[in-house]
């Protein structure tokens, strides 16, 4: 089936692999006429839900990151997948794959090199490709990150971003004051992502260029709480990390409402579940075929404290389509405590409150001969210790380290004293919550789920049944003939149509019925045909792609009711009674 949709996917203009007249790479597609604007309207219905119905903004960063960002992120040190290359042929192969393809185990993700080194000689795994031994072939962590230098010389590197959140993480102070330093607010990014994936595969599932759509939605974690009743009855179904780890694990439908007061997903998690499954619905994500799948411990990001993904079922396979993720104060904190800049929110109290601060005033007349150069930096440490720790200030003498060695400075050379000062408000990490959306598995999803094959009139038809609020071409307007002046009705159709803003196709070659077979696969809603009576009514029919059903309109309606068809407002059975089949 897969090889089936990839080959219409390539035919009619969805996607192929990029640059195959030299040979291509792989891990890197083009999506052609037809999928680029599938593609766009995917995004398109992203941010109409995940953005503008939230009140959230969007921001463009860029996608090159100089190596702090990455450093702060943790991404240089743990983005890494599982390498294991093979000794006769040198293909590289990621060895959690490897043991999930030749094993009942899942999600071998989560398990520590050395176990999967065991599992590969235990199970005698072999090559792909060449099958040869890979028992005893060491394992090693590989960082999918691309690296590049910045300018000439190797003085600046950068990386290509792994994720387009970072470029929404660093931009943090400029982005809080934009807010007004109010809680909660939400900036999404919709642009490309790079992974070096050790092995891309299945088309444009895994590859190491794509798109993401994410929203980093910025809350205060004591205070503030999700619309919840805006998706409360949204049902979902969930796969929990408990269930998984039983034996006879099943799934659980849950309203968004009962899985939050079942403690089943964390409150902001169970918010975004029950949007993105509204959003996956109207796209043509078939609701048999998909499950929310909770990350198991070892599986979860670096960053990541609990951890949903969408799942879509594809060609047998479970695949992740987005992850839902509550990142805590982890990024803002590594971004905080690595870069120059405040990554706090000032929350102003609604009185000011009278607190106690403990504070230092150091002798420097005493530690500045005592100490020499350290002498700054040992003020500032004890300065650091009164704010964290008071006690340390209780008995004769102080310690503190700095620069790896320990001084005591005598308690009464510190100036330590606990004072009563007003506070107006306090300074907040803000926690985040976010939903990462993978758009190339998303469209790929939604022309797998949209894939179909029926008998019409004897013979077998191909037909993409793509949502209209998605499908890249939506009408095709065909005469009958280019002669006589039906070609000329047809173009004029076309024209006006196009100028109402719909996505029109004209077509004159070949017999009508090949005509609509060709629609048919490219997934376009509707065809217009102009005939001889059209030339004597002003009306023509109008086909409809999925019943084949057709029906005799006005031409001076069409561009009305289409709109109306597109925009869900009325539905092809609606229309009147289906006139005979030409
Ligand atoms: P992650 O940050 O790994 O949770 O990825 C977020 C989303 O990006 C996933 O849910 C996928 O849909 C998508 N994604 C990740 N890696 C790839 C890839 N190599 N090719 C295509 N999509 C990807």
């Amino acid at each position: 089936m897969s090889r089936d949709l990839v080959e219409l996917a390539k035919r009619r203009g969805y996607f192929f692999q990029s640059a195959s007249a030299y040979g291509g790479v792989s891990g890197f597609y083009t999506y052609g006429p037809e999928g680029a604007t599938l593609k766009d309207n995917v995004e398109d219905a992203w941010r109409e839900r995940f953005q503008v119905r939230e009140g959230h903004r969007e921001i463009d960063a860029p996608t090159v990151m100089p190596e702090p960002v990455f450093e702060a992120s943790g991404h240089l040190d743990t983005f890494d997948d599982m390498l294991v290359e093979c000794p006769e042929c040198g293909e590289s192969h990621r060895a959690d794959h490897l043991i999930e393809d030749n094993t009942d185990i899942e999600e071998a993700e989560s398990i520590p090199i050395s176990e999967v080194e065991d599992l590969i000689a235990d199970h005698d795994l072999r090559c792909p490709n060449c099958d040869a031994e890979l028992a005893g072939v060491p394992v090693e962590d590989f960082n999918l990150m691309f690296e590049t230098n910045i300018g000439p010389g190797d003085s600046s590197p950068g990386y290509l971003r792994p994720e387009t959140a970072q470029g929404i993480f660093v931009e943090f102070p400029q982005l809080a004051e934009y807010a007004r330093n109010q809680l909660p607010f939400g900036i999404t990014q919709i642009g490309k992502a790079y992974r070096n994936e050790i092995s891309p595969r299945k088309s444009i599932i895994r590859v190491r260029e794509f798109t993401q759509a994410e929203l980093e939605h910025f809350i205060d974690p004591t205070e503030d709480e999700p619309p919840l009743d805006r998706v409360a009855d949204v049902e979902l179904t969930l796969y929990s990390a408990e269930e998984q780890e039983k034996d006879d694990g099943e799934y659980v439908t849950k309203t968004v409402r009962e899985a939050v007061d079942e403690g089943i997903v964390h409150e902001w998690i169970a918010y975004y579940l029950g949007v993105g499954k509204q959003w996956y619905e109207s796209i043509g994500v078939d609701m048999d075929r998909f499950r929310y799948r909770q990350h198991l411990p070892g599986e979860r990001a670096h960053y990541s404290a609990d951890c949903w993904d969408a799942e879509s079922e594809v060609d047998g396979d479970w695949i992740e389509i987005t992850g839902y993720s509550y990142r805590s104060d982890y990024d803002l904190g590594k971004h905080d405590e690595y870069s120059d800049d405040d990554f706090t929110v000032f929350k102003q109290y609604d009185e000011p409150k009278v607190v106690e601060r403990a504070t230092v005033d150091p002798d420097m007349s005493y530690l500045g001969p005592e100490f020499g150069g350290a002498a700054g930096d040992i003020a500032d440490a004890l300065e650091t210790l009164a704010e964290r720790d008071r006690k340390a200030f209780d008995g004769e003498e102080v310690a503190v380290e700095v620069g790896g060695e320990e001084y005591a400075i005598p308690t009464e050379k510190t100036g330590f004293s606990v004072e009563e000062v007003k506070e107006t408000g306090e300074h907040v990490l803000p926690h985040v919550v976010e939903p990462s959306i993978g758009i190339d598995r998303v469209v790929y999803t939604v022309l797998d789920h949209a894939y179909e094959t029926d008998e019409i009139e004897g013979e077998t038809r191909t037909r993409l049944a793509l949502e209209p609020a998605v499908a890249p071409t939506f009408v095709g307007v065909f005469p009958l003939m280019d002669k006589d002046g039906m070609g000329e009705v047809a173009r004029e159709i076309t024209d006006d149509l196009r100028a109402a803003g719909l996505d029109v196709t004209y077509d004159d070659s070949g017999n009508i019925g090949r005509r609509y077979r060709r629609q048919d696969e490219v997934g376009t809603p509707f065809c217009v045909t102009v005939d001889y009576e059209s030339l004597e009514d002003d009306a023509v029919t109008l086909r409809e792609r999925d019943s084949t059903e057709q029906v005799r309109v006005p031409i001076s309606d069409l561009d009305d009711l289409l709109a109306d068809l597109q925009a869900g407002e009325t539905t092809f059975a609606e229309l009147d009674a289906p006139a005979p089949e030409q």
